[in-house]
């Protein structure tokens, strides 16, 4: 209680101070060093700068602004306090929702200058600013030393700041986890502007909300401590098969990849065009990769002529990897961003995290009845789980998925025009979609592919209680709040 009311004060005082200029505008433009700041009647300026890269949100911030230090971003916290705007962090802008870009909110943008990467090599570390994409994340690695890798997702124009904030899974993560398991320390920005440090053995709550347990809920995030790991032998392949192929082989992938393959290999399954696509990402040699797809049971026969067959890369080269480079021969294709400015077309996705552990053969048909009419503007996207996600519990950080029984479907489908009318066929489509495989799933669902149709209990499971407990103590207040985030009713009065 004593330390509510001095928390109280100090937040009455520094409103004031705030306050002492004379509106939002001239807050945000006496910040030192003028960081670059925009607001609706900049026309285009405002219009790119609004959204990130989910440019059919129908969202309008306040402001959005790009500061470049941790002290301006402290202080654009204040100035959005004491004009009654909710400080809102966005790193790289891709959630699915927009809720990096929120209405009524100055948007604090980390991608174009908190974006910076400082490499330990020798003790496998490096300290990150969240609005560093993953495209560059993994290219100043492999900068600084040929085989450093960190654990995290595959689109290189992902922030790193939501990804870790959701969990972050990528094509090592059978083997060395997710993005947030491989967190040592964080630093954030709080609700008043203060600056908090977490760790394992300092802030320990707070350290395990921050990896997984949703992002711009607990506070802003301004730095990460990453570990990272050498790998010098990466095997990579892309197998196709035509769809018409799949009950022969989905049934055999799915019951082989999450329980029984070696951890050294994570896979991804796509199925979209009237294809099937498998990428596997082996850290090994190809020798010993070859010898485990022979002894998997999946049915190599019947190929299409898309397939790139298992070959040695680099550890960047497994990320340029693909049918633009199936040699792994041009890592510079990795893509990196300095500001993005092409327009990224809105999906509606739905994600189901949590499969019953084995199907039957009238269900493995139910799911090709349903993949092989899909729309051609649809994917679906497998990840097989297991290994690393078998080794921990659900409860070591906020991310809960783990287990054997679990392998993640995201699925989408792309648009180009904003939809309004419920009859809207892609979205009536993805309505009967998730109807249907909702009766092969235990309903958990993963915070990366938010989705305002599910409860956010669904993304915590077990940790949800936990983490009302955390934003309690680190924002009770719910100036950090979004409709899919952890939410506290009552929220403590400002005053
Ligand atoms: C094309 C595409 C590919 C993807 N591929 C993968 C993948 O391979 N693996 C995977 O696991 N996921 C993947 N995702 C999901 C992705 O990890 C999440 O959407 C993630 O939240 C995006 O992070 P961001 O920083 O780009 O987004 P943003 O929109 O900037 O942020 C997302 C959320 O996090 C909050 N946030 C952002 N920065 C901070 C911060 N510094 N401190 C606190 N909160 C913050 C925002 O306020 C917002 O609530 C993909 C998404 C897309 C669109």
């Amino acid at each position: 209680m004593l330390l509510t009311l001095i928390t109280i004060n100090l937040l009455v005082t520094l409103t004031t101070s705030f306050q002492s200029v004379p509106d939002f505008e001239a807050c945000l433009k006496n910040i030192v060093n003028s960081p670059d700041v925009t607001f609706p009647r900049d026309g285009l300026k405002y219009e790119l700068a609004r959204t990130g890269v989910r440019n059919l949100i129908s969202s309008f911030p306040a402001a959005v602004i790009y500061p470049g230090t941790v002290s301006e971003v402290q202080q654009a916290v204040k100035c959005a306090r004491a004009f009654g705007y909710n400080p809102v962090p966005r790193s790289g802008g891709h959630s699915f929702e927009g809720l990096s870009s929120l209405g009524n909110a100055l948007v604090i943008d980390f991608s174009e200058k908190l974006n910076k990467l400082t490499v330990n090599v020798q003790a496998n570390t490096a300290t990150a600013e969240p609005g560093i994409r993953l495209g560059n994340l993994y290219t100043a690695l492999a900068q600084a030393h040929p085989d450093l890798m960190f654990s995290a997702g595959t689109c290189p124009s992902v922030g790193l700041g939501g990804h870790v904030s959701a969990g972050g899974y990528g094509m090592i993560s059978r083997k060395y986890g997710l993005a947030a398991d491989n967190i040592l320390s964080a630093t954030i920005v709080n609700y008043n502007g203060e600056i908090i440090s977490c760790s394992a053995s300092k802030n320990p709550d707070l350290f395990f909300a921050l990896r997984g347990g949703g992002g711009g809920s607990y506070g802003i995030v301004v730095q990460y401590e990453l570990n990272l790991f050498k790998v010098p032998l990466n095997a990579m392949a892309k197998f196709y098969w035509k769809i018409t192929e799949f009950m022969t082989v989905f049934p055999a992938w799915y019951n082989w990849a999450t329980p029984s393959a070696p951890k050294e290999l994570t896979m991804q399954l796509t199925i979209a065009d009237g294809y099937i696509k498998l990428l596997c990402h082996y850290t090994g040699s190809v020798s010993d990769f070859q010898k485990v797809l022979d002894a998997s049971g999946i049915s190599f026969q019947k190929l299409d002529k898309k397939t790139i067959k298992p070959i040695a890369c680099s550890a960047l080269g497994s990320h340029s990897f693909g049918d633009s480079d199936p040699k792994c021969s041009k890592p510079e294709l990795v893509k990196t961003y300095t500001r993005l400015t092409s327009s990224v077309t809105k999906e509606t996705s739905r994600s189901v995290i949590e499969f019953y552990e084995s199907l039957t053969e009238a269900q493995f048909k139910t799911f090709y009845d349903i993949f092989r009419v899909a729309p051609s503007n649809a994917f679906f996207q497998f990840e097989a789980f297991g290994g690393y996600f078998n080794e921990v519990s659900e409860t070591s950080i906020a991310y809960p998925h783990r287990g054997n029984k679990i392998t993640s479907l995201h699925y989408a489908i792309k648009f180009s025009t904003p939809y309004v009318q419920s009859t809207n066929p892609d979205l009536v489509w993805i309505e009967q979609t998730t109807r249907k495989l909702n009766a092969f799933s235990t309903g958990a669902h993963y915070e990366g592919y938010v989705d305002f149709n599910v409860p956010a209990e669904s993304y915590f499971g077990p940790n949800y209680n936990k983490l009302v407990t955390v934003k309690k103590q680190f924002d009770p207040h719910g100036i950090f709040s979004h409709a899919s985030g952890v939410n506290l009713t009552p929220l403590l009065p400002l005053n």
